[in-house]
């Protein structure tokens, strides 16, 4: 049975934006040894501003449109950001056989014509020959029917509360820091650097992520725990895997919300050393 003072660690948490599903969930969090997160809408906003437009064949307009239209049925931070620097009224109508692939971009038929957009493994994967990018940010590149078309730069910003998240999990005891993302080395190694992070592995596709976790899992010592960080937008999957998923309750993805066992509803890193705290705490009244 559950004691009684597991209800008031979960109330505690609960008004602070913490959604704790269980009284064991608290255990495991006092004992909290290694943080990883996933990067997109977990350490970044997740919004990302275009930052450079490189048309080959077409204008810019053309370029942006297509990326938007193929991209309009996807939920990724990617796709959004997509829509929202095209910025006209959507026609979803004109959009078909949509194909998305995680860690990798988008399929779709655009009044008809194949359009993929994505990253430099989604270009390997339709056969079409991408143009490198040499700016710091997200390349994503359009190719329609074995062309490209071009690429757009788009960048996202760490939350502003993601570097004081880092040392108070350090502060409170936690052993190692670690981001996994699929985003290119350069960006990632970026934003582990600003960050602080022990840490970083790059363009893993998701059962890259979940392997990562896996092989962590082992470095454990004692009765240490792991605990995972994610938005959901593909890492439903090491979310489960962990032997604590938390989930960003905003941004984050109805199907990570279900397979997490804490969900921070504000989306801020920051209080992941606050849910420990409030574990903390509550273990001194009970054991
Ligand atoms: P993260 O690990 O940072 O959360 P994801 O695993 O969701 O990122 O995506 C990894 C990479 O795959 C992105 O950086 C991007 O290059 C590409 N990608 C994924 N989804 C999309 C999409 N919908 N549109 C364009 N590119 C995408
Ligand atoms: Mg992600």
């Amino acid at each position: 049975s559950v004691p009684l003072s597991f209800f008031g660690g979960i109330g505690g948490a609960s008004r602070a934006g913490i959604l704790v599903k269980g009284g064991n969930y608290l255990e495991v969090l006092a004992d909290t040894e290694i943080v990883v997160f996933d990067k997109t809408g977990t350490l970044t906003k997740g919004v990302f501003n275009v930052t450079a437009i490189h048309p080959g064949e077409c204008s810019e307009e053309r370029l942006l449109e297509l990326a938007a239209l193929a991209e309009s049925y996807s939920d990724h931070p990617i796709s959004r950001s997509l829509r929202e620097a095209y910025g006209r009224e959507i026609d979803a109508g004109r959009v078909t056989d949509v194909e998305e692939i995680a860690g990798h971009g988008v399929r779709a038929e655009v009044d008809g014509i194949p359009v993929a957009v994505g990253n430099d493994k989604l270009m390997e994967r339709v056969g079409v020959e991408w143009h490198p990018c040499h700016r710091v940010g997200t390349t994503v590149h359009v190719a329609s029917e074995g062309r490209y078309l071009g690429h757009i730069v788009i960048s996202d910003e760490v939350k502003e509360d993601a570097v004081q998240a880092i040392s108070a999990l350090k502060a409170m005891g936690v052993r190692k820091t670690v981001m996994l993302t699929g985003d290119t080395r350069a960006v990632g190694e970026d934003v582990a650097a600003r960050l602080g992070l022990d840490e970083v592995h790059t363009q893993l596709l998701p059962a890259g992520k979940v392997e990562r976790v896996e092989a962590l899992l082992k470095e454990k010592t004692g009765r240490g725990k792991l605990a995972f960080v994610g938005d959901g937008i593909n890492d439903a999957p090491v979310l489960s895997r962990a032997d604590l998923g938390i989930a960003m309750g905003g941004l984050g993805s109805d199907a990570a919300i279900e397979a997490a066992d804490i969900v921070l509803m504000d989306d801020k890193p920051s209080k992941i050393a606050a849910a420990i705290r409030i574990s903390k705490q509550t273990l001194r009244i009970v054991r």
